[in-house]
């Protein structure tokens, strides 16, 4: 093997550059030589390692320091760092937190078997009335969560017994193997078929729970449902889904929220919208008119002279914003009625009244 290139030179940078040069000089470098920018390329892999080799080291202040006093030596095996090399491959996360995964989900590192995983989400619902989605609500749920299995303590073992390391891949759910490809040996990872990716193997059994280390149980969930939902929304309620996976915490239980349709109220965002008939002698004379809001009835004083079809708006009698910033308005239109039952005398006065504007 070639000799090693001084990392600094690697990265062209000077001996004191700061944390941003170098970060700025690498994430170039890395841009260039990346294999999904150069396919099939073996030089520009070559360098792609060099690069994430250097930064991986220059990077990190004490590997750093290290690097600076010894050299190379600092991180052959056995060396002072007790860094044991670099095997072609580089942090996924350091490349990520740098690229913020432009380059697809090709740079995420597998996970092992005995990383703690958070569980998965899940998904209920809840139907609700339309006062409940407008001034929020409290509902309890009894839904069927999975837990730990109490017999086995979750490790799915028979009481006394425990999951044995699988010996196939080491305990680490993976197995790697050598391809020789045309960047040279390249390495893959393919879950294990002998523990299926769990990392251990149980021989007997938990007899309650079935092996799975976990068990249904009925449990009542409080949804705090803020006022303002609107339909269809979800309101998350922390750490009641799935649970997690060695010692990783539990999903998020997604609980999605159905709001019955109101008979007088339609509902468009933060806003209402209202229909409210109005006798057309008040509309002709203008008079105080009750409208129903969802806070109860209000007067309202209506102009002489309003016309059929007017819309009236009420500040703040609206639905409250889930984002904060008080309560939209409710839109009422005035619907003018006109009379289909008239007894002689209201005939005599209405044909009287004609009669004073010229219309009879
Ligand atoms: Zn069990
Ligand atoms: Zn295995």
């Amino acid at each position: 093997m070639a000799e090693k290139r001084d990392y600094y030179e690697v990265l062209g940078v000077d001996k004191n550059a700061d944390a941003d040069t170098l970060k700025k000089a690498y994430r170039q470098l890395a841009k260039k030589y990346h294999p999904d920018a150069n396919p099939g390329d073996a030089a520009a892999a070559e360098k792609f390692k060099e690069i994430n080799e250097a930064y991986a080291v220059l990077s990190d202040p004490e590997k750093r320091k290290q690097y600076d006093q010894f050299g190379h030596a600092a991180f052959e095996q056995g060396g002072m760092g007790g860094f044991n090399g670099f095997e072609g491959g580089f942090s996924s996360d350091m490349f990520d937190d740098l690229f913020g995964g432009i380059f697809g989900s090709r740079s995420r590192r597998p996970r092992s078997a005995n990383e703690p995983m958070r569980g998965a989400n899940t998904r209920a619902s809840v139907n609700i009335s339309f006062e409940e989605a407008v001034f929020g609500c409290e509902k309890e749920l009894e839904l069927n969560l999975r837990e730990s299995c109490p017999t086995c303590g979750g490790n799915g073992a028979k009481p006394g017994t425990s999951p044995e390391s699988c010996s196939r891949c080491g305990g680490t759910g993976r197995i790697i193997a050598q391809q020789q490809s045309i960047f040279g040996m390249m390495q893959t990872e393919t879950t294990c078929p002998n523990c299926r990716g769990e990392g251990r193997i149980i021989k007997e059994k938990c007899s309650n729970c079935r092996g799975t280390g976990t068990i249904m149980r009925k449990q009542k969930i409080k949804v705090t449902i803020p006022a303002g939902i609107d339909n269809g929304m979800s309101v998350r309620v922390r750490e009641k889904g799935e649970p997690g996976v060695n010692g990783g915490p539990r999903g998020d239980l997604m609980v999605q929220v159905n709001v019955s349709r109101h008979p007088l109220f339609q509902r468009d965002g933060v806003d209402l919208y209202s229909t409210v008939s109005i006798p057309f002698t008040k509309a002709a004379l203008g008079g105080k008119v009750r409208v129903k809001t969802v806070d109860g009835e209000v007067e309202y004083e209506i102009k002489s002279g309003t016309q059929t079809d007017t819309r009236i708006r009420l500040r703040g009698k609206g639905v409250p914003s889930l984002r904060g910033g008080g309560r939209g308005d409710q839109y009422v239109t005035l619907v003018v009625q006109v009379p289909t039952r008239l007894s002689r005398d209201q005939k005599a006065a209405l044909k009287a009244f004609a009669e004073t504007m010229g219309e009879a």
